[in-house]
């Protein structure tokens, strides 16, 4: 089946408000198995709405409208609908009794634009509005179907859910289902590369890459009749990527790099404490964002100078001398005097050049040393990252945390 969605609103082509009613929507069909071929936005204008909608039936079977059912006169969505479909507007009792007992609900008085929300094309399923007044609409003739939605989101989506959901799924065959691998650490094309034959070969499942901040994803998606058979036809792809990519998967699904080692350090019982320089907080602030982290995590130093390596982690003059802030060295210090000083299990440290300026020929821009103390022993690594200052530094944080995921695992 092939749908578009139509969202009306002035107030959307003036950019007032953002269309994230076309998103919900696409999103939702994308996973019912229905293909949306067009997104168009129209103000409220009786020409062009009428236009757009005779378009968009000469190319899809579904269209599925957002807004334009209020009470005002440039509400004209549904009037238009069935316009299409040749159909009158005739009052519906239960939508005018339940517009009635909202409006003596919130206390005011009903106005005759508003019994006007109880009108419904003759013929059409009403899909009653349990959280505002305007009913929404559902008219098919022909092989034709148009939707009607109201456009507050908080009204839209209970009404997707309750009535357009189970109503699509009968008319569908078939579903899509997908699972979502993260892989950190490989880059896209190394990780593309790794999957060619894959790809090459493949029909259900297929197989997405996508690419986000420093991860890639990998979504595999089957058509099937139902959720369990998708899983079952999904399955075998899913095991051969974790073949290829082992624990470089570090979740499944919709989660972050930080949630997920944070998970395993509150699990483990594990207490942090970070010594930061280049990062400037930003690890910090990224442990705090998990709610609960406090159970584990114990303290976060920004030690931006020389002096306050020395002052506050115990880094020895020498060791600052001889190598540089921004050394293996340094790192290492820092990330076993702050464990010291918080009495921590972990300790971690971050020292590098951010850019713009600071880089050398031994040292250039991106260059990033992490320290990480583990229950004893003192581990370094080294990073080369490209981008802009704020690229660098949020790369540093990912980095941190998915190397720190993976000696986690190890000390199991
Ligand atoms: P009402 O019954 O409230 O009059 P309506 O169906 O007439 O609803 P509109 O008047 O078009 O809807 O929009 C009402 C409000 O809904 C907008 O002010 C906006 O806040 C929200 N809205 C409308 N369309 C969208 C959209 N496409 N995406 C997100 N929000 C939207």
């Amino acid at each position: 089946m092939k749908a578009e969605i139509l969202a009306v609103g002035t107030e959307l082509l003036l950019g007032d408000i953002v269309n994230t009613n076309a998103q919900y929507i696409s999103k939702q069909l994308a996973q019912m198995g229905i293909d949306v071929y067009y997104q168009t936005v129209v103000g409220d204008n009786a020409q062009r709405l009428e236009k757009t909608i005779f378009n968009a039936f000469d190319r899809a079977e579904l269209i599925i409208t957002s807004g334009g059912l209020g009470p005002t006169e440039d509400d004209l969505t549904k009037e238009t609908g069935a316009k299409y479909f040749g159909k009158k507007l005739v009052l519906d009792q239960k939508a005018m009794d339940m517009l009635e007992s909202f409006f003596s609900r919130i206390n005011r008085k009903m106005t005759e634009n508003n019994a006007k929300q109880a009108y419904v094309p003759e013929g059409a399923l009403v899909m009653y509005n349990k959280n505002g007044t305007a009913p929404g609409i559902i008219m098919e003739e022909n092989g034709k179907t148009l939707i009607n939605l109201p456009g507050p989101p908080k009204e839209l989506i209970p009404m997707f859910e309750e009535y357009v959901k189970p109503y699509l799924a009968k008319k569908q065959e078939n579903i899509f289902h997908s699972r979502v691998l993260r892989v950190a650490k490989i880059g896209e094309s190394e990780a593309e590369d790794m999957v060619k034959d894959i790809i090459s070969a493949q029909t259900n499942p297929t197989i997405a890459t996508y690419v986000k901040k420093f991860e890639v994803i990998f979504r595999i998606t089957a058509k099937a009749k139902n959720e369990n058979e998708a899983n079952k036809i999904i399955e075998p792809m899913v095991q051969e990527i974790y073949k290829r990519f082992g624990n470089n998967i570090y979740a499944e699904g919709e989660t972050t790099i930080q949630k997920v080692t944070c998970k395993k350090l509150m699990d483990k019982n594990l207490t942090v404490a970070v010594a930061e320089s280049c990062t400037g907080g930003m690890l910090a602030s990224a442990f705090t964002d998990i709610a609960g982290i406090s159970k584990i995590f114990m303290e976060g130093d920004v030690t931006y100078s020389n002096d306050a390596k020395i002052r506050r982690l115990g880094v020895k003059e020498e060791t600052l001398q001889k190598h540089g802030a921004v050394s293996s060295e340094t790192a290492a210090e820092m990330a076993q005097g702050i464990a010291e000083a918080a009495g921590t299990d972990i300790g971690i440290s971050t020292t590098g050049i951010a850019g713009p300026d600071g880089g050398t020929a031994e040292k250039p821009v991106g260059t990033v040393f992490i320290g990480l103390y583990f229950k004893g022993k003192v581990k370094t690594k080294e990073i080369h990252l490209v981008g802009n200052r704020e690229k660098i530094r949020q790369r540093t944080v990912d980095t941190t945390f998915d190397w720190l995921r993976r000696e986690i695992d190890k000390n199991e």
